[in-house]
């Protein structure tokens, strides 16, 4: 707690001595109990140098606030629940006041305004605000359930700026729902999925590191090394990467949802045509993908199998995985086990 750190030098009338003169304005990290919670926060305070210690310190009426903020917030964030900022942005998405973002959730009218400011929500206020943050179709759901709280044209306002937000990050959301919504039989870690449960910000980040590195890559030839990769990586250490889960089809292995995975909204995949007018999905890799999702093992797992099959074009890649006994000992539409997976051949 001794250590603090010097912010600026402000000339001003000094409540300890008394005097008008140069102070210090200085940070540290403190900590207090909050609801019986040791929790470490920074803390800001003016310092006089003429006065005695022990009594060499002083805060303003702001400052003061401003600490419990800090506080309450590094409380908040030890616990999950959202802070005071996210709850402004939240607000601030959807264009609402305070007063009428509380009336959307059904709350008294000054619960946000307390959010925002001094008190720590439940957790049930928590789980509530985090739905309309993550969903804004549960806010639509929300506004026609609380409609009478607002006049028509606040609440034709309201409705428009939910609307805009369903077309930006809404997309996003809603793809992911449906591709997640495939795996609701999958929640636990089994032989199914490689005792690993679905990831999708790590298969999107697989997708793009393997479409980044591989020519041509399209949809039949990824689902095969999205099955190598994750077979590799529970043969090397006894668990899947992905938490997908694959059946036996005609051209190999083939994960659940695969259709709706495709069109999961951040990945780049084109509609290009193929022969016969056929419909061909070419995969390129995502701008600003984030790769810290995979560990250095897990990329020189998927380096191994990209390095193993960039060259095969989909028909190569289908007929090597019909030799697999992971094929050839399951029959059209079972879920390939993982524990079968890990025979695969060396590479
Ligand atoms: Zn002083």
């Amino acid at each position: 707690m001794e250590s603090n750190t010097l912010i600026r030098k402000v000339h001003m009338n000094c409540p300890l001595c008394d005097k008008t003169h140069e102070v210090e304005e200085r940070k540290r990290i403190a900590s207090t109990i909050i609801k019986g919670k040791e929790v470490a926060y920074e803390e800001r305070y003016y310092f006089c140098a003429n006065a005695e210690e022990d009594e060499n310190e002083f805060e303003t009426g702001a400052m003061t606030n401003q600490n419990l903020l800090n506080a309450r917030n590094a409380y908040r964030i030890q616990m999950g629940l959202l802070t005071s900022d996210e709850i402004v942005d939240i607000r601030e998405c959807y264009g609402l006041s305070q007063v009428d973002l509380a009336k959307l959730l059904g709350w008294g009218e000054a619960t946000i305004s307390r959010y925002e400011s001094k008190a720590i929500q439940d957790e049930a206020y928590d789980i509530m605000l985090r739905l309309i943050k993550d969903n804004p179709l549960q806010a639509l759901e929300l506004l026609k359930k609380n409609a009478d709280k607002f006049s028509l044209s606040k609440r034709l306002e309201i409705r428009a700026k939910i609307v805009e937000n369903l077309d930006s990050y809404g997309k996003e959301f809603l793809s992911r729902q449906t591709f997640a919504g495939e795996y609701a039989n999958f929640e636990e870690p089994s032989d199914s999925n490689g005792f690993t449960v679905l990831n999708i910000d790590k298969i999107e980040a697989i997708i793009s590191y393997m479409a980044e590195k591989v020519n041509n890559l399209y949809k039949v030839k990824l689902m095969k090394m999205l099955w190598y990769g994750d077979a590799l990586a529970f043969a090397e250490n006894g668990c899947a990467m992905s938490g997908l889960v694959y059946r036996h089809e005609a051209m190999g292995a083939l994960p659940i949802g695969h259709y709706s995975l495709m069109n999961l909204e951040r990945l780049n995949v084109q509609e290009e045509m193929g022969y016969n007018y056929d419909t061909m999905l070419h995969i390129y890799p995502i701008t600003d993908i984030d790769y810290s999702v995979l560990s250095d093992n897990e990329k020189s797992i998927l380096d191994k199998v990209i390095v193993k099959f960039s060259d095969y074009k989909a028909k190569d890649i289908v007929e090597y995985m019909h030799e697999e006994k992971a094929y050839t000992q399951t029959s059209s539409g079972e879920i390939i086990p993982f524990s079968l997976a890990k025979e695969i051949r060396t590479f």
